[in-house]
């Protein structure tokens, strides 16, 4: 399997990525490896596609549905100033989106994250304790059931 966030699916699948929070019908939510942004958070599609027009109509609606209500419970859960949302695909083009919560105090706080991106995934800082992870991933997995009405 050549395709990284296919992989990831996998190890949802198996039960190993430590940083899976919830599925739904058309992806999977999960925490963000590094918490530079806390609650850096990504909805990954089930459709190893790379372009939002590649999806059947039904299905894209459903997948920009589902990623807002993701986006809505990130913004209830962490309280961002602001939050950035992102599907570039430049390097994995398998769909995902990037959520990240961004604070009034942040240094560069008018910029993308991208330049802070490629330092901060390497700092050990930015690693959660796995209780922090759970505490995490419960408080989304909840606000995310609540606002599905599930
Ligand atoms: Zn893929």
């Amino acid at each position: 399997m050549t395709c990284f966030l296919c992989q990831r699916i996998a190890d949802i699948q198996a039960g190993t990525n430590p940083y899976f929070v919830t599925e739904l019908e058309t992806g999977y939510v999960v925490l963000g490896d590094f918490q530079c942004w806390r609650g850096y958070t990504l909805f990954i599609s089930k459709h190893c596609k790379p372009e939002l027009h590649h999806l059947e109509t039904a299905t894209r609606s459903k997948f920009l549905q589902e990623m807002a209500t993701v986006a809505e419970a990130v913004c209830n859960v962490f309280r961002p100033a602001k939050l950035n949302y992102e599907m570039l695909g430049n390097l994995v083009p398998h769909m995902h989106w990037h959520f990240f919560p961004r604070r009034l105090d942040e240094p560069d706080r008018l910029s993308p994250v991208w330049e802070r991106y490629a330092t901060a995934k390497d700092d050990p800082s930015y690693k959660p304790g796995v209780e922090e992870m759970n505490d995490m991933r419960t408080a989304l997995r909840r606000e995310i059931d609540r606002l599905l009405g599930r």
